[in-house]
């Protein structure tokens, strides 16, 4: 009897601590060049699984049209927003190339290394640049962040792979990566990893709308039933709590073939994961950059304060109390408006007329005063702080929201 007793109150007492010791992982899969409305009339049996654990909605890439943060529908451009959580004014992708991109807004891979010394990152894909330049790997720039796990650079290997005039070799590529990244999340479970398949975006490129694209789409569907199976398996059998998180990196013009621009077809995205908790945000007008917060949520992860107030995008997991934050100068003041979700929970706005984040220092934000974020809006005199350019924060109880004021 007195030992029934006892097992019931241990019971009690070490139930919530092991649910709680439940190992965090997440993946991200960036599938290129897919149309939002493509995904939405092609059967995709395993994504729909994966949206029916969690959800699916449309979003958008490329920043606010017209302002400092536009950012062009480019793939490379995409991933990095995804990848930083921040537009192209700030991580400094504008195309393919990759030239020059500013370290100082680090990857959600670099963050997490940071945070997690002992923890474990890897990138599967079909683009080396993906990890040399977007990740920095082992650049100073980077503090010399490297995945601890890469399978990558097969478009090299003219050998194996070699170049087909209907791109097919990308198809047997992406077939490859996809493997490898089944394969390695069954056995090692890496806490944070990226997958990315270009096969689709190659037949947009050469063939339009067209039944090759949405073979594109299929063939990836059936790759990411892979990553899809060895995530379940992983759960089944060990202690752990994964996050899927699938994306497209831009849409395409209306014949399918281009993306760069900003019609409605090439900004408009999608997301699809099996993410629990998914807040009002993530139906109403979640963004690329939103991709970065929500994972680190799911993570557990704590952004420095000062990147936290850098981050353009919104959790769409879990609580959130506001997004879409605008500033303006009007008649001497500034003019915030902000959507809120909030009930009855109090702001803080911040604001500098410095931008050394960029270059590795640090600004001096003056606190404006409270707001109550019901509202969705507030005024606050410029009065002492005359400047042709302004960082704007809005901190809430679950993060941060920025917007510039830049005056030519
Ligand atoms: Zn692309």
């Amino acid at each position: 009897m007195k030992k029934t007793l006892l097992a019931l109150a241990l019971g009690f007492l070490l139930f919530p601590a092991v649910a709680q010791t439940k190992a965090k992982k997440a993946i991200f899969i960036i599938v290129d060049g897919i149309p939002a409305d493509v995904v939405d009339s092609v059967p995709t049996p395993n994504i729909d699984q994966i949206a029916k654990v969690g959800g699916f909605t449309t979003a958008v890439m490329g920043g606010d049209v017209g302002t400092y943060s536009q950012t062009p529908t480019i793939s490379a451009v995409g991933y990095n927003s995804m990848l930083t959580g921040v537009w192209a004014n700030k991580h400094n992708v504008w195309g393919n190339g990759i030239e020059d991109p500013n370290y100082q807004y680090w990857t959600i891979f670099r963050a997490f290394k940071e945070a997690n010394p002992g923890k474990k990152t890897a990138i599967f894909s079909t683009w080396l640049d993906n990890r040399t330049k977007l990740l920095g790997d082992k650049l100073p720039q980077t503090g010399h962040f490297s995945p601890d796990y890469y399978f990558d650079g097969f478009e090299l290997d003219t050998v194996n792979f070699p170049p087909q005039k209907d791109r097919s070799h990308f198809h047997l590529i992406d077939e490859t990566v996809s493997k490898e990244a089944a394969r390695y999340i069954h056995e090692k479970a890496p806490d944070l990893s990226w997958m990315y398949l270009e096969y689709s975006d190659d037949m947009g490129h050469t063939y339009g709308n067209s039944p090759q694209m949405i073979d594109g789409l299929k063939k990836a569907d059936i790759q990411i039933g892979r990553v899809w199976e060895a995530i379940q398996y992983r759960e089944k059998n060990f202690d752990e709590d994964w996050l899927i998180v699938i994306t497209t990196d831009h849409g395409r013009t209306a014949d399918g073939f281009g993306h760069g621009g900003h019609s409605e077809r090439e900004r408009t995205i999608w997301i699809a994961t099996n993410g629990k908790n998914l807040n009002s945000h993530f139906e109403d007008s979640p963004e690329m950059v939103d991709i970065f917060p929500s994972v680190a949520h799911h993570l557990g992860l704590e952004i420095p304060k000062s990147q936290a107030m850098e981050l353009d995008g919104a959790s769409f997991i879990g609580p959130i109390d506001a997004v879409d934050l605008k500033a303006e100068l009007t008649d001497g003041n500034f003019k915030l408006t902000w959507k809120s979700y909030s009930t009855g929970q109090t702001g803080r706005v911040w604001i500098t007329a410095t931008n050394h984040f960029k270059s590795r220092g640090l600004d001096n934000y003056s606190l404006m005063g409270e707001v109550k974020l019901e509202e969705g809006s507030a005024t606050f005199s410029t009065k002492g702080m005359e400047s042709d350019f302004y960082k704007v924060v809005l901190e809430t109880p679950a993060g941060y929201l920025n917007y510039w004021i830049v005056n030519d």
